[in-house]
């Protein structure tokens, strides 16, 4: 009986951590950052603040529907989420960037030529790019992040956000996934810089790990995250999708009031998106066919719906539009 029940206190334990996300260890001592970061702020930044935004966010998820998301997914719709779990799952991902890319000199990689091409590209020297990113570090009023982001058109991006924002999230305007950051909160300088927010901006520079950059870059190239962000910066895209998901189930439940209040709002959502201008790597003449027959179909249901069509020939023509929207999602990942 004991042992049934340990088992079962076993079981439960396993399960909870595996729903939960935990502090990831350091690659390095507390101390191997010295001098430019002493040992006291790491071990108070990594195990403390890092650790309390972890334990804030499995409470906030703990027996909700959220338990089940990526944390890409927990990133990437930051708006429909409460303050909290914005606040501490973008904490948790960006604490696990930020420790991923810094590396004592004596361990730290080469960056990759790929990379460098891109930096050379882009921003003319690696110099121009640290001065871009200490003026965006400089400039963040308050607590925030610095960031270096692959974009959906695959460009290299400086950004900043404030507070544990990051540029996964829909609350920002420049989208893309971060390959480098830098934490410009107080508590990751304030014991050995004070105010100086600016020697901590001059000193990070020697932590950094290219060769782990450099393999954060070529993942994010092919990272499919990257057609869900520009997807989700296609504003008209979103908007159909949103009345169509609110008539379109509720009718796969044989409830078609929805539908009936809101066939030309479909109707005219559909028309926007299908006139709209695509963003660049979504702009495939296969994605325009398929929104020409979405509209059609779309147009088909209003009126329809105008003549008092059945229940059963509406959820049969809104279906079809549906499978239709359906082709268009998979026609954006190809
Ligand atoms: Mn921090």
């Amino acid at each position: 009986m004991k042992f049934l029940f340990y088992s079962l206190c076993f079981f439960l334990s396993l399960k909870s951590f595996s729903q939960s996300y935990s502090l990831p260890a350091l690659k390095y001592a507390y101390n191997a950052y010295e001098p430019w970061i002493d040992a006291q702020t790491m071990e108070i930044h990594h195990a403390k603040h890092h650790q309390a935004y972890i334990t804030n966010l499995n409470k906030a998820l703990a027996g909700t529907k959220m338990e089940a998301l990526s944390m890409n997914d927990l990133l990437m719709y930051a708006s429909f989420r409460s303050d909290i779990v914005r606040n501490n799952s973008g904490g948790h991902f960006n604490h696990s960037l930020f420790w991923d890319i810094l590396a004592p000199i004596a361990s730290q990689s080469l960056i990759s030529s790929e990379l460098a091409e891109a930096i050379n590209l882009q921003f003319k020297s690696m110099d121009s790019l640290r001065i871009k990113i200490n003026q965006g570090a400089t400039t963040r009023f308050g607590s925030g992040w610095v960031w270096l982001s692959v974009t959906p058109d695959k460009k290299l991006m400086v950004s900043s956000t404030a507070n544990q924002d990051n540029p996964i999230m829909d609350i920002t305007k420049e989208r893309g996934i971060p390959i480098f950051c830098i934490d410009v909160w107080e508590h990751a300088y304030y014991l050995k810089y004070q105010n100086k927010r600016g020697d901590y901006l001059g000193a990070i520079w020697n932590l950094v790990d290219w060769g782990i950059v450099s393999q954060k870059y070529a993942a994010a190239l092919n990272d499919p995250l990257l057609v869900e962000i520009e997807k989700d910066n296609w504003m008209e895209l979103k908007e159909f999708h949103k009345v169509m998901a609110q008539t379109f189930h509720p009718a796969e439940t044989d409830n078609l009031e929805p539908l009936k209040k809101r066939s030309a709002e479909l109707m005219a959502k559909s028309s926007l998106l299908a006139a709209s201008v695509s963003p660049k790597s979504l702009d495939k003449p296969a994605i325009k066919i398929a929104l020409k027959q979405l509209e059609k179909q779309c147009i088909e249901i209003n009126k329809l719906n105008n003549k008092k069509a059945s229940n059963a020939i509406l959820k049969k023509k809104i279906t079809a539009a549906h499978d239709t929207f359906h082709v268009v999602q998979g026609l954006c990942h190809d």
